[in-house]
């Protein structure tokens, strides 16, 4: 190759390697907007009068209204719609006076009517939104709508014989949809949204927020472009999300599938993704071609929702105490680092539980921090090796309380704190009991410990030389042996002393 030759080439060569560079390092970023599915926990179903009860035998639960028969009328259950707007009072939602009913038509087994009594274009709740807080950043998730619909039944594919069951008992279920904004921008905060949602779901006490048994589920639209830029990409939706672990999974999964898509040089499809657990994959369900046409008209059987001020205003005052205020109480109030306050406000029982214990102990923030080591320490581990859960506990509050007095006076050890408590929660007996059954009252009778203490140093001279020699860390072997001795029961601080008298001398 000639001079000029070559230094063409050489050019061509870097403008097409910066090219690439380019494409290859575009970061890009993902745009989340979650559709939830609450069901609601009235005792009754939404149209009519049948058990909402799960667990039942296979359409012991339906009436002809639920099973769809010809001219039957429902009627809204009041609860589930005062469910529905204490769920958007509390997510800061505009609740609309006046909203209506519409008829979302598609066929499918497990849908007698063939059509599901949804809302639409007038829901019951409007424009509101929840905080998520991630790596200590506070994020606001708008919340687009919130709207009330039916369940469907359920299909069921195992069992005998070559075809399948359908189960209407889940028919007619209420539900809450609570669509939010896109402004989720990962995985992680569609975790943390998610868990959000289902703690404040859990407060209001209109959803269990239970994922496994479906009684909350999500759907997860999800998109990518490149930073900086304004317009968002095409989306794809992801069905069949049943755990947090899995809203992360199936995320970060299809975040990275669509950015190598791009990064390759090909197009996202608009279409609906199913996460495989399993595999851990989304593959296509249905493409935009197949998508429903729901024709969506106004549910004629059913008269508008009209909901007064005064109504909504009584439903507010009776809204409890939601966990970002409940947090901030238990830093200000108790005290409590951030990291405890999350802990026991993610929950209420165990807000509640903790408490109920610090208000029969703590007279000071010292307390409160002593007794939130406990819950969150011992008796979570304790709870966790059995899989209960709080309201599981054997344990009542004051039983904490009663023991870490023990504590106080001296009756115990804080050592020996851990064995009796241990056995508290075995036998659900209080800690006093324990302490008398088991001999295990601490002894700081001076001279019962100085006779322990003399037989140590008489049993290891050697060590007794050194340590005057001036290995001190052999402090810690003399007290080890003192307090395996006395089975853990000499308190500490006269062992120390007295120790500290005789290896001087
Ligand atoms: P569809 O018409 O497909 O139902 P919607 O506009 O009703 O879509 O939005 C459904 C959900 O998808 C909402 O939670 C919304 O925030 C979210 N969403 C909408 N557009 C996008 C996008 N480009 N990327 C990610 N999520 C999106
Ligand atoms: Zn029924
Ligand atoms: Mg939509």
């Amino acid at each position: 190759m000639k001079g000029r030759d070559f230094w063409k080439w050489k050019s061509l060569k870097i403008k097409l390697e910066v090219k690439l560079r380019d494409r290859i390092s575009i970061k890009y970023e993902a745009i989340i907007g979650l559709e939830v599915h609450a069901q609601m926990l009235t005792e009754t179903k939404i149209f009519c009068g049948c058990s909402t009860k799960f667990g039942s035998e296979p359409n012991t639960q339906t009436c002809p209204v639920c099973i769809g028969m010809p001219g039957v009328l429902p009627v809204l259950n009041k609860k589930a719609l005062e469910y529905a707007i204490k769920t958007g009072l509390a997510m800061n939602c505009t609740i609309s006076k006046f909203s209506r009913f519409a008829r979302k038509n598609y066929f499918y087994p497990d849908l007698p009517k063939g059509y599901q009594i949804s809302q639409y274009e007038l829901p019951i709740c409007e424009h509101g939104n929840i905080e998520i807080v991630v790596n200590g950043n506070i994020r606001k998730i708008g919340i687009t709508r919130i709207h009330m619909e039916e369940d469907a039944g359920k299909n069921i594919h195992e069992g005998a014989g070559n075809y399948s069951f359908v189960d209407l008992n889940r028919a007619g279920v209420p539900l809450m949809e609570i669509v939010s904004e896109p402004d989720i921008r990962s995985a992680r905060e569609a975790v943390e949204y998610m868990k959000k949602m289902r703690t404040i779901l859990r407060y209001l006490g209109v959803c269990d927020g239970n994922m496994e048994q479906g009684s909350l589920r999500c759907d997860a639209n999800v998109s990518v472009r490149p930073v900086g830029q304004k317009e968002f990409g095409v989306k794809t939706e992801l069905k069949n999300i049943n755990s947090f672990r899995f809203v992360e999974k199936a995320l970060d999964y299809e975040i990275k599938r669509q950015i190598k898509v791009i990064k390759e040089g090909g197009k996202i499809l608009q279409e609906t993704r199913l996460w495989d657990s399993t595999q851990g994959i989304t593959e296509p369900m249905r493409g935009k071609e197949e998508a429903h046409d729901y024709r969506y008209f106004p549910e004629p059987d059913l008269v508008p929702v009209v909901v007064d001020q005064k109504w909504i205003d009584e439903i507010n005052a009776s809204l409890p105490e939601l966990p970002d205020i409940k947090r901030e109480r238990f830093v200000s109030v108790y005290g409590l680092p951030e990291n405890d306050a999350d802990f026991f406000t993610s929950d209420k029982p165990i807000a509640d539980w903790y408490e109920e214990a610090t208000a029969s102990y703590a007279l000071s923030v010292s307390g409160h921090k002593v007794v939130s080591n406990w819950v969150k320490g011992e008796l979570t581990r304790l709870l966790n090796e059995e899989n209960r859960s709080i309201e599981e506990c054997p344990l009542k509050p004051l039983q904490l309380a009663d023991m870490l007095t023990l504590i106080d006076k001296g009756t115990i050890s804080g050592k020996i704190a851990k064995t009796v408590f241990e056995e508290m929660y075995k036998t659900g007996k209080d800690a006093e009991v324990i302490i008398k059954e088991k001999g295990l009252v601490q002894i700081t009778d001076e001279g019962e410990i100085e006779k322990a203490v003399d037989e140590i140093i008489a049993k290891y001279p050697k060590e007794v030389e050194r340590f005057k020699a001036g290995e001190e860390k052999l402090i810690g072997f003399f007290i080890g042996q003192i307090m395996k001795a006395t089975k853990g029961k000499a308190n500490p601080q006269i062992v120390n002393e007295l120790l500290k008298k005789k290896l001087s001398t």
